[in-house]
């Protein structure tokens, strides 16, 4: 679904990705560690052009996507969620809207159509009860969850994390991380920055791990976890574990 060929990425005159070839099929899930800085982030707000490549090509369901501009990257992002650390829900709006505006604003649906789909989605994401609370009224938990459901609204074919249970207090992270194993079951395609080693053990598909911007290492959780390659990626593992 989703293929790095050779990527670079600079921001000024520094280089945070290089020659990075790195692929996702259809289906799976793939968490991506490393160090702070070492390019996780960047790597996956390439893929949904939050940022866009300074060379090689990225192509999403065999399309190059760098030069893609107005209605087909709209087109592009609705096919692909996001799901930030900071959440990111609208305070001022309810969960129900939070879930259903992009669906209104952006798809054109009717409310009450919209409403009734976010009304599900709430439902999936354990939050049923919770649709008319404004994120304040929310725990930390529970506005990730809605941030998910948002992310799902489009009914989107990859969904991007960036480290979703960073932000959170201990308690909270079990119940995101549960959301997230269902979706992975679901056959959704994912991508998972993150420092949940648990995630990345038992319910990735694969492990890349990353330092200085470049993958130094990806393999099934299995391998990596008992037997790292890399002596970077040994290191890591020491401090994390
Ligand atoms: P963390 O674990 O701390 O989130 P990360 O692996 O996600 O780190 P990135 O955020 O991708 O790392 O950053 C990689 C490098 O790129 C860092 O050196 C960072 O300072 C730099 N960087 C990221 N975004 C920008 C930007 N918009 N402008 C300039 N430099 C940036
Ligand atoms: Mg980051």
């Amino acid at each position: 679904a989703v293929e790095f060929r050779q990527v670079d990425k600079f921001f000024g005159p520094h280089q945070v990705i290089s020659q990075v070839d790195f692929s996702v099929g259809r289906g799976e899930v793939v968490a991506i560690c490393g160090p702070s800085g070492s390019g996780k982030s960047t790597l996956i707000r390439l893929i949904n052009q939050l940022e866009s490549v300074s060379g090689g090509e990225i192509l999403i369901n065999g399309r190059p996507t760098s030069a893609l501009t107005g209605r087909a990257l709209r087109e592009l992002r609705t096919h692909i969620g996001f799901v930030f650390q900071q959440f990111n829900l609208y305070a001022h709006l309810s969960a129900l809207d939070n879930v259903s505006l992009a669906l209104v604003k952006v798809h054109g649906w009717t409310r009450a159509k919209a409403h009734a789909k976010a009304h599900t989605l709430l439902e999936r994401v354990g939050l049923g009860g919770k649709a008319s609370s404004f994120p304040a009224q929310l725990s930390g938990g529970q506005q990730q969850r809605v941030a998910i459901a948002r992310a799902l609204a489009t009914d989107p074919s990859l969904i991007l994390f960036d480290e979703p249970t960073s932000a959170l207090d201990p308690e909270m992270i079990g119940e995101v991380l549960q959301v997230m194993q269902e979706l992975a079951h679901s056959g959704i395609t994912m991508v998972v920055v993150t420092h949940e080693m648990s995630f990345a053990r038992e319910i990735a598909d694969r492990v890349v791990f990353m330092d200085g911007g470049i993958i130094l290492e990806q393999a099934d959780p299995e391998s990596f976890f008992t037997a790292p390659v890399h002596p970077r990626a040994r290191r890591f593992l020491q401090k994390v574990l």
